[in-house]
């Protein structure tokens, strides 16, 4: 760890004065983004900044950020470093303190919260409030682990001797997380950090760093000390490779795309870095013959199509007992072109925009091949049309007739594209979920109770549902995916402690002489 020089101020550099907190701007105008390093909110080394604007809405400009630098990164991390003595000395406990006074700034300004995560992400306002909710709850949770954080206490094989197992902090925590829910993936992560006594770098998306600048803002208003969070905005390549490099970065957790998780784990890998990953998903729902088929296309509409396709956990392959698939496929459809696209901060909203251009050209990629592949049945447009003209829009999509190793049935699209593949009976449905490189959430539609069990055990992902959609995940058990969806770490839960803690074995011997474990407790 390099050592801050004599009387430094971390975060301070020549002619990088701290600016105070980001003035608040006029309402609706666009907001002066900084770094906020050592307690300070400060401009880039680099001099340039980047835009964050509406999806809804490309003439709305929510703000103008820091384009960080490695020296930013440099200096973040030196903060980090500083802070973390005092705060890994803090007692648990009372960093879980500080942790329920941030859960309740959050409560406080959340329908604030929720509009800005709407303006800057897109997604309609009661699933903006939702994510900033799932803040909430993970901040409580991790506040209670503050009082908890179990190790072991075990009965020696030896007379006169203890045996116990604590946890303890890891360092500087680099976290970096993806913009698709932007207040509730960053809270996390740095909740679970926190509590443990880890220090914090975080570099958001770069399309929602407004939502990370307001998080942020909030823990130095509850009290988190000076430099034990430090934000970073810009490139991935500039800060989060800084990140990922640093030999003062020992943990790192990331959510985002398979392709950048694997970059990362590459680097990491080279310094024997702990690396959480969270990556992404291709969930299929399960409807067999004898189940409730309306209640299966309400749970297909809200996970395919909720946060217009751009969950990790969303449901992009239905696959149906062929018995019921037309009956299935036409009430789909029916719903589905029913659902009102626009701005998410219209209540009359059901989905909002993608998350950007690139995304949309993406989904469009996909689509043409769908045509190949399938049958169109709705969707396969960007949508145009009175509210939508300046936002990056694309109808619902659905294809029929998809077989399970077709592209749109095995590679991530991440937006509103719907494969419906067509089955014989349970088994073939398994082989068809099972069969991709993916495994984060599934969910089996029946009202058989042996059959429900089956699929409990059968299904190869880390999220399974039963006669609910592919997701709603709740923050009090682990989060996380099974193949390449991960690399076996969990988010959430008392499971999000062990990416953030070291385990350390402690063994006391008050019997006054030497006893020698394996050997001095066996006859002869
Ligand atoms: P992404 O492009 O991989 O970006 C994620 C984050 O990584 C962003 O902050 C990005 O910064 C940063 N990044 C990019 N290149 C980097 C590099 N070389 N080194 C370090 N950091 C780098 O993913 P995304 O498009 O934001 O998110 C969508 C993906 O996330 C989907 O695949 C989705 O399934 C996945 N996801 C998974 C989960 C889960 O829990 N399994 C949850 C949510 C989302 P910039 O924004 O500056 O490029």
């Amino acid at each position: 760890m390099s050592e801050p020089g004599p009387g430094s101020r971390p975060g301070a550099s020549p002619g990088r004065e701290p600016l105070g907190a980001p003035e608040r701007p006029a309402p609706g105008g666009p907001f002066p983004g900084r770094h906020f390093i050592a307690g300070e909110w400060i401009e880039s080394g680099s001099g340039r900044s980047f835009e964050s604007r509406n999806p809804a809405n490309r003439g709305d400009l929510v703000g103008q950020f820091q384009a960080g630098t490695p020296a930013d990164v440099a200096m973040a991390i030196r903060a980090a470093e500083t802070a973390l003595p005092a705060w890994r000395a803090t007692p648990a406990p009372r960093r879980g303190e500080i942790l329920f006074g941030y859960a309740s700034l959050l409560r406080r300004d959340k329908e604030r919260l929720a509009r800005a995560l709407t303006r800057e992400m897109g997604k309609v306002l009661p699933e903006a409030r939702g994510d900033v909710q799932e803040a909430i709850d993970i901040a409580e949770l991790m506040a209670g682990e503050g009082r908890r954080m179990f190790g072991d206490t075990v009965p020696s094989e030896l007379p006169d001797k203890w045996a116990m197992s604590i946890r303890q902090p890891i360092g500087v925590a680099g976290i970096i997380t993806p913009w698709n829910f932007p207040m509730a993936i960053p809270a996390w992560k740095t909740m679970p950090a926190l509590v443990a006594g880890n220090t914090v770098v975080f570099k958001p998306a770069s399309d929602t760093p407004h939502c990370a600048t307001l998080l942020v803002e909030l823990m130095a208003e509850a009290g988190v000390p000076a430099g034990v969070v430090n934000l970073v905005t810009g490139g991935g390549a500039e800060v989060g490779d800084a990140i990922v490099d640093s030999p003062d970065v020992p943990v790192l957790s990331f959510t985002g795309s398979s392709a950048t998780g694997r970059r990362i784990a590459e680097r990491a890998g080279r310094r024997l870095k702990r690396v959480a990953l969270e990556l992404g998903g291709k969930n299929a729902i399960v409807v067999l013959a004898d189940a409730d088929l309306d209640l299966a296309v309400d749970g297909i509409i809200w996970s395919a199509f909720g946060t217009t396709g751009q969950r990790c956990t969303a449901c992009s392959r239905v696959v149906v007992e062929r018995s019921v698939s037309s009956r299935l496929l036409e009430k789909l459809e029916a719903r589905t072109r029913a659902l009102r696209l626009g701005d998410g901060a219209d209540p009359a909203t059901d989905v909002g925009p993608l998350i950007n251009e690139a995304a949309r050209t993406k989904v469009e990629g996909y689509v043409e091949i769908g045509r190949r592949e399938g049958e169109l049945v709705c969707g396969g447009r960007a949508a145009t049309g009175p509210g939508l003209e300046a936002g990056v829009f694309y109808e619902p999509t659905i294809f029929t007739g998809v077989e399970p190793m077709a592209r749109i049935a095995q590679e991530e699209i991440f937006g509103p594209v719907l494969s419906v593949i067509a089955v014989e009976d349970y088994a073939s449905a398994m082989t068809a979920v099972n069969q991709v490189r993916y495994g984060l959430s599934s969910s089996i539609y029946t009202t058989d109770v042996n059959t429900a069990f089956r699929a409990m055990r059968d299904l190869e992902t880390g999220l399974v549902y039963v006669n609910a959609g592919t997701i709603g995940a709740e923050t009090h058990l682990p989060f996380g995916g099974w193949k390449e969806t991960g690399n076996g770490h969990r988010e959430a839960g008392h499971a999000a402690l062990d990416t953030f803690t070291e385990w350390k074995s402690i063994y006391v011997d008050f019997s006054g002489r030497l006893q020698r474990a394996q050997i001095d407790n066996q006859p002869g």
